[in-house]
């Protein structure tokens, strides 16, 4: 036992209680008076419905972070790092197949076993709620495809990293960042084209109403926008979204089938014109760039720690390798990426301000806020989330703060 193995078990504790007070804090706000502003959203049985929502779903997060917390601990202290390790080695002596088997065997395994959890979350409490729109064979169908990418892409990125760490020593982490960037935009830029059809299907926007109404909106505001696609979200929820993606001549906009059925013409241009707002005042770009900056800093401090072997025995096994160090430099890092991600956040909620300023100058706010609170209402989301949770957790102002901005 080393230094680094009580680092490791006192962050994955002081992460679960945190998680688990701010959930506590943020459930004892549940019954707060709604503001005079949201008045509107719900009557009185949808009121309780998300009440009762809410309840479910804080029930439900607590037993199923309290399983995952003793689950990962007792593989951490009962030796099971070592056993997978011992299995990975038997099979082939290259560090980058043992790497492959290691992961490959942990992520399944941990897969199966969290599978009953996303199991009842959808078929039973997304199902009670009526937002279930999936199949039993096709939420099977999903995790096997999610399987697939996860070994083909995250395989493949790990056995490069691997081979950079091989050929390169020490700087590998210069190599792996330049691979992982030009991942990482690529994917930006055809995610869309290359992952999204293995899910589900898109079809562009007929034209129509809704169609010239955006596009005018478009030319207004002289944004090229000829990729308008609409996607059969509805095929899995009943929850609405609409989003925007790659840039040049690959960015395009997404609507969700939900939100059109959802949503009247104006505000689905409202929406649209709050999208259109990021692109124009740069998050995009900004958001990629800092991505790829925080990238590059965890892979040199990874670099740091790779190569002393306590890290590698911190999560119990026996010999030093690239595979155990990663999972234990993983936890190891979280803090510092909960510090980050909190950064992030707390710049996500301005750039929403700025997006939905945007909106109301360039179109209009009136529809951007019936929107919102449609959309609010059909996700039974939480009206009076308590301020500590939003600080740490959301990237997106609460409703009623949003509101009040575009009022102003
Ligand atoms: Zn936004």
């Amino acid at each position: 036992m080393n230094y680094f193995f009580y680092t490791i078990v006192t962050i994955l504790i002081f992460q679960y209680v945190l998680e688990t007070a701010l959930n506590y804090l943020n459930a004892k706000h549940f019954n707060d008076p709604v503001p005079n502003e949201l008045a509107d959203v719900f009557d009185e049985v949808e009121y309780r419905k998300s009440q009762d929502y809410k309840q479910t779903n804080y029930k439900f997060g607590i037993l199923s972070s309290t399983f995952s917390l003793f689950l990962t601990l007792a593989f951490l202290i009962f030796g099971g790092f070592e056993w997978v390790d011992q299995f990975a080695r038997n099979i082939s002596d290259q560090p980058i197949i043992v790497a492959l088997i290691f992961f490959g065997v942990i992520m399944i395994g941990s897969s199966i076993l969290t599978t009953p959890f996303s199991y009842y979350q959808t078929f039973v409490i997304e199902e009670k709620f009526g937002f279930n729109k999936s199949t039993p064979k096709l939420f099977i169908i999903d995790k096997i495809k999610g399987w697939l990418m996860l070994i083909i892409l995250g395989g493949g990125i790990l056995a490069i990293i691997l081979w950079f760490f091989q050929w390169a020593g020490d700087n590998f982490w210069i190599y792996a960042w330049a691979v992982v960037a030009v991942f990482s935009i690529f994917m930006n830029l055809f995610y869309s084209r290359l992952i999204v059809p293995l899910f589900n299907k898109q079809t562009l926007l007929e034209e129509g109403d809704l169609k010239t109404k955006i596009t005018s909106y478009a030319e207004k505001v002289g944004f090229e926008l000829k990729n308008i696609f609409v996607i059969d979200g509805s095929k899995r929820s009943t929850k609405a979204n609409a989003y925007f993606s790659g840039f040049g001549n690959e960015k395009r906009v997404t609507l969700y089938d939900t939100l059109i059925n959802d949503l009247d013409d104006d505000e689905i241009v409202a929406v649209l014109a709050h999208e259109v707002g990021h692109y124009k005042r740069k998050h995009i770009i900004f958001n990629m760039i800092a991505s790829l900056l925080l990238t590059g800093l965890t892979l040199f401090i990874l670099s740091l720690f790779v190569n002393n072997p306590e890290v590698s025995y911190a999560i119990g096994v026996s010999q030093f390798s690239f595979h155990a160090a990663l999972i234990s430099f993983g936890i190891l890092y979280s803090p510092i990426s909960e510090i980050t991600g909190l950064i992030m956040n707390y710049l996500s909620r301005k750039f929403e301000f700025q997006a939905d300023d945007f909106a109301k100058n360039t179109f209009k706010s009136q529809p951007l806020i019936t929107s919102l609170k449609k959309l609010s209402k059909n996700s039974l989301s939480n009206l009076t989330p308590h301020p500590a949770f939003v600080f740490l957790h959301y990237s997106h102002p609460p409703l009623v703060e949003r509101i009040r901005n575009l009022n102003s």
